[in-house]
């Protein structure tokens, strides 16, 4: 079948599979071109493997550090004519070029909250590898069944304390308006901590270390955000900054018990990017067009695979300790929040409407970037051509 996209605010309800191999494709060349990570893990874990910052994490492991890898997410195959998820695609994409490069590349589609998930994962981790040297955990959802309790957390983005009211871009219509924000109840905070906080991370780091699954000197790393002022109201100072610091409190918890092992826990604080989970932030997608506009004319803008690639080359396998913040944790955010660059996006903040949008901010590069996550605009693509829609993974 024909596939275009059909873009319903920030979602896109078709994806193109050719498209999300493609992308996965050059993901995996640019790694390449940056040559072998020396001492990098050989056996990793990725939960939320399919799309965004844990896609890119499982292909610079695979693709640089040579490591075989198991990745758990939540995607839907194609079903009746319908196309899959963009991250069904991407799973296939990687599977099929890991395999092709000889390396061990499970594949487990399910609910990673789920205490199920946890277990098949366990028994994939035994039948492959033995044990992992590292666990990547990159899940962003808006909601989790509590394994415990059967009880349904639904995560919200609102501010705490006061209303929120900022500029914010309909990226539909392409208007600079202004969004208004009622503060969150007791209730959401708790909601969302639940969700997007440290608990399940927590489970997993348990369930892996009581199963026996985790070799010594494992390693396991949370993403998180900080980003601008501007920002703050809706996202560090809001609930889902509330979820984000129950990481550093999990870190706590995960390291003690990690303790036998000589393991460790980091949370990385990567940079603001276009992936499914932040274009459905209040305000975000107006500060990444205004932020890529800057960091592109500054030279040092970086997509999810180019952060990955840090991560590994320059933070976690350098040769060296692991550079941290005072806070213990790992900054990916470092060429975002120069104050050069801080100051011009904050600079443009004040000015930017609709009717200057296009000059002082780079909703094209948003737009585009927004369409590759689901397999469009790719280089080198025929979209005009017949594809096949249904595409298997051999996990
Ligand atoms: P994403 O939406 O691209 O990826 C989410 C992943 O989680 C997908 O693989 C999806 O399949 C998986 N997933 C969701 N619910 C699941 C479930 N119930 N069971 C199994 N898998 C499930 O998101 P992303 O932006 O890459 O976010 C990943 C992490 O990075 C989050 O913690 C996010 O807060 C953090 N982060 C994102 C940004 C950003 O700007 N995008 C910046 C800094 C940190």
């Amino acid at each position: 079948m024909v596939v275009k996209p059909r873009v319903r605010s920030f979602i896109c309800l078709t994806s193109h599979p050719t498209g999300c191999a493609q992308n996965v494709q050059q993901q995996i060349n640019y790694v390449k071109k940056q040559g072998p990570i020396k001492d990098g893990p050989k056996r990793v874990l990725v939960v939320g493997s399919s799309t965004g910052y844990g896609l890119s994490s499982r292909i610079a492991a695979a693709f640089g550090c040579g490591a075989d890898t198991i990745g758990v997410f939540f995607e839907k195959p194609s079903e009746k004519g319908r196309t899959a998820s963009a991250g069904w695609y991407n799973a296939c994409a990687f599977d099929k070029a890991a395999k092709e490069a000889g390396l061990v590349a499970k594949s487990l589609n399910g609910d990673a909250f789920s205490d199920e998930m946890k277990q098949q994962t366990i028994e994939a981790i035994r039948e492959s590898v033995g044990q992992v040297d590292q666990v990547i955990y990159s899940l962003a959802s808006p909601r989790r069944v509590d394994p415990e309790t059967g009880q349904t957390w639904k995560a919200v983005l609102k501010p705490i304390g006061d209303s929120f009211e900022n500029k914010n871009l309909d990226t539909d219509k392409k208007v600079v308006s202004t969004v208004s924000i009622d503060p969150a109840s007791d209730d959401d905070i708790e909601n969302t901590v639940k969700v997007m906080g440290g608990e399940d991370w927590e489970r997993w780091m348990n369930a892996l270390t009581d199963a026996n699954v985790l070799a010594q000197g494992v390693q396991t790393i949370a993403y998180s955000y900080i980003g601008p002022e501007v920002t703050w109201p809706i996202y560090t100072n809001g609930t889902i900054g509330r979820a984000k610091a129950d990481l550093d409190r999990a870190v706590r918890s995960i390291n003690a018990k990690l303790s036998d092992l000589n393991g460790r826990a980091l949370v990385s604080v990567n940079k603001a990017l276009v992936t499914q989970a932040s274009s459905a932030i209040p305000v975000v997608p107006l500060y990444i067009s205004i932020l890529f506009k800057t960091m592109k004319a500054a030279g040092n803008h970086e997509g999810c695979i180019e952060q990955m690639d840090r991560l590994y080359r320059d933070r976690l396998c350098n040769g060296n300790d692991i550079p941290t913040d005072e806070d213990g944790r790992i900054r990916l955010d470092d060429w975002e929040m120069l104050p050069d660059i801080q100051q011009k996006v904050a600079g443009t903040w004040v000015r930017i409407n609709t009717e200057n949008l296009d000059e002082l901010a780079d909703f094209k590069g948003y737009q585009e970037e927004f369409l590759r996550l689901f397999g469009f605009g790719i280089e080198g693509v025929d979209y005009d051509a017949d594809v096949e829609v249904e595409v298997d993974i051999h996990g």
